[in-house]
């Protein structure tokens, strides 16, 4: 299985990669997040809004579970960490199945809700401001979207 790997030194890096990111993604787009606490995951969600043309401040939805922000496209924006049952139905479907772009932190504590076909990003911590961010594509279109990325 294809898997696309980068380094990134601070919290801008990890930004700027979220935002070039952004300028593929297309309505319906689905990005798993995961890694620690502290790893990255709404900084990155931050890249993205901005790619995005999202003009309101990005925040941590941790406790209202999702947040919605307009930009070129909707971003919805998870925080699942608190979901105690992984079957849970807080209408995840609907915005996966929407016109915008859903990101989702801790996205394995939903894992039986997740779409078949996504794209994991984790976000691994290292030693100060080092993070090792892995992409593992999963289907065509995220395949497809990795390549644009990393051409
Ligand atoms: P998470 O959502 O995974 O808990 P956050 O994005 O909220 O993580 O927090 C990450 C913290 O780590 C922020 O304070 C950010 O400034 C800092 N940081 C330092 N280096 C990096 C980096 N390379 N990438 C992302 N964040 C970094
Ligand atoms: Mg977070």
């Amino acid at each position: 299985m294809a898997q696309y790997e980068l380094k990134t030194n601070n919290s801008e890096e990890t930004s700027e990669f979220a935002e070039r990111i952004a300028a593929h993604l297309q309505p319906g787009d689905v990005i798993a997040l995961e890694g620690d606490l502290g790893a990255g995951k709404t900084t990155f969600t931050k890249g993205i809004a901005k790619g995005l043309d999202i003009k309101r401040t990005v925040n941590s939805p941790t406790f209202t579970i999702i947040k919605e922000y307009q930009g070129r496209l909707p971003l919805y924006h998870m925080d699942v960490y608190r979901v105690e049952d992984s079957l849970e139905d807080l209408g995840f479907d609907e915005y996966f199945e929407g016109h915008g772009v859903t990101v989702v932190e801790w996205a394995h504590v939903i894992k039986e809700q997740l779409p078949n076909e996504l794209l994991t990003v984790y976000l691994y911590h290292h030693e100060g401001e080092q993070r090792t961010i892995v992409l593992i594509p999963k289907g065509r279109r995220y395949e497809q979207l990795c390549k644009e990325i990393f051409q």
